[in-house]
């Protein structure tokens, strides 16, 4: 399976799974350096968030909430649904920074160097089946 079709699987397994109940928004450390976010609400930020991993252009402030995350996982063990929304939010930002092939819908920062980076890295833990796959 390519990367983007992990991607594509992931998104859709984990955009049935949520029931946009809001509560990683509300454990989110970076909700008060996301604009819009704390004013939407977190049930309609979690519906933006599952609308980009559906192909959608979320909304402004699930945006806002896309590009702030930090990884930091805070989110994780707050979901009642057992869902990883950390891993939601990796899944949301690759597609947001126009992953899939469309435009994006966050700003994105260009770093040259940082595919021989990921390459790099990545040769030191896959497989070599993996890495044909994938790299
Ligand atoms: S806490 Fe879980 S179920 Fe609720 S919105 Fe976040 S990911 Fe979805």
């Amino acid at each position: 399976m390519s990367l983007a079709d992990h991607i594509r699987t992931e998104s859709a397994r984990l955009a049935a799974l949520c029931t946009a109940c809001g509560e990683c928004v509300r454990a989110c450390p970076m909700v008060p350096y996301a604009p819009g976010v704390a004013e939407s609400g977190p049930e309609a930020v979690a519906a933006g968030l599952v609308d980009v991993l559906r192909d959608g252009p979320g909304t402004e402030a699930a945006r806002a909430w896309i590009a702030a995350c930090t990884r930091s996982g805070v989110c994780t063990p707050a979901c009642p649904e057992r869902i990883d929304p950390a891993f939601m939010l990796r899944l949301a930002t690759w597609r947001a920074k126009g992953a899939l092939g469309a435009a994006p819908l966050i700003p994105v920062k260009e770093d040259p160097q940082l595919p021989a980076r990921v390459k790099a890295f990545a040769r030191l833990t896959m497989t070599e089946e993996e890495q044909r796959a994938w790299l």
